[in-house]
């Protein structure tokens, strides 16, 4: 009889700790959600859904105005992009993982300039069609290969399509990150021509809002050398200065820690 309730016990406490696995402990908390930038007269230009092959440029750009952007990585191309990005260029690279020489490199280049880095998924998953496992998953894999390339360890997510639910932002708070939305959309990945991209920064200038935290898409060769220097044209000619998410936030930290960087191996691997 004994070996019997030993048995059931062993089965509800293994139970309960497969649960335990699969979905937040209870009374998680939701990870804070920034929209919008704190420090009057700051612009927070961020760029999603690199690395692809014109990070270098974009820094050189932002370099021209000592501006400071963030960068939403994920790791590997996403299934998506070829139809997403009606310019994307389709020259082989479009399916690089982030561990390649080229990107390493880029992404250091980044980081050392002085940009922000963060999370956006392994794949630009919708965090609403996910599990909690898959959650982690994705939102992990990005903040090793970061971890690994700069040494540094993200505190900041963007999740992809601006998508998220409960289960998202618990997952966020539990692995102490803070969730990155915008409140200005260049709308460059969803069909604007540059004209109009740079129709809706010249209106945005206009409008002179107190701060700005803006949504564009580095991928992108129109974004990269035709929309962002009018952006910051524009936008240096209204007397913004332009910084990091972090810095926009009042000094929330980028990061959660910061170490030496790693040197590759074979488990760099997407
Ligand atoms: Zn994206």
């Amino acid at each position: 009889m004994k070996s019997i309730f030993v048995t059931v016990g062993t089965a509800v406490a293994l139970a309960g700790f497969v649960i335990g696995q699969n979905g937040p402990p209870p009374g998680t908390p939701l990870a804070t959600i920034y929209s919008s930038c704190k420090v009057p007269n700051t612009v927070a230009l961020t760029f999603d859904d690199g690395p692809y092959i014109y990070e270098r440029d974009v820094i050189n750009t932002l370099a021209q105005y000592n501006a400071k952007g963030t960068f939403f990585l994920s790791v590997q191309r996403f299934p998506r992009c070829p139809f997403r990005y009606s310019s994307y260029d389709r020259n082989g690279n479009n399916w690089a993982c982030i561990y390649d020489d080229t990107r390493i490199s880029a992404i250091r280049a980044v980081y050392n300039a002085g940009h922000q880095l963060g999370g956006h998924t392994w794949t630009h998953a919708d965090l609403t069609t996910l599990t909690w496992d898959q959650i982690h998953d994705q939102m992990w894999r990005v903040a090793e290969a970061l971890l690994r390339i700069t040494g540094a360890y993200i505190a900041m997510f963007r999740p992809p399509y601006g998508s998220y639910n409960n289960l998202a932002l618990q997952a966020i708070k539990v692995r102490n990150q803070s969730a990155v939305l915008w409140d200005f959309d260049s709308l460059d990945s969803d069909g604007a021509t540059p004209a109009e991209s740079k129709t809706r920064y010249d209106q945005l200038v206009a409008r002179h809002p107190s701060t700005v935290l803006a949504l564009n898409h580095s991928p992108l060769n129109n974004t990269v050398f035709d929309v962002l220097p009018h952006a910051l044209s524009v936008l240096s000619g209204a007397g913004y200065r332009f910084v990091t998410v972090s810095d926009c936030l009042g000094g929330v930290p980028p990061y959660q820690f910061t170490q030496a960087p790693g040197v590759k191996d074979a488990s760099w691997t997407c």
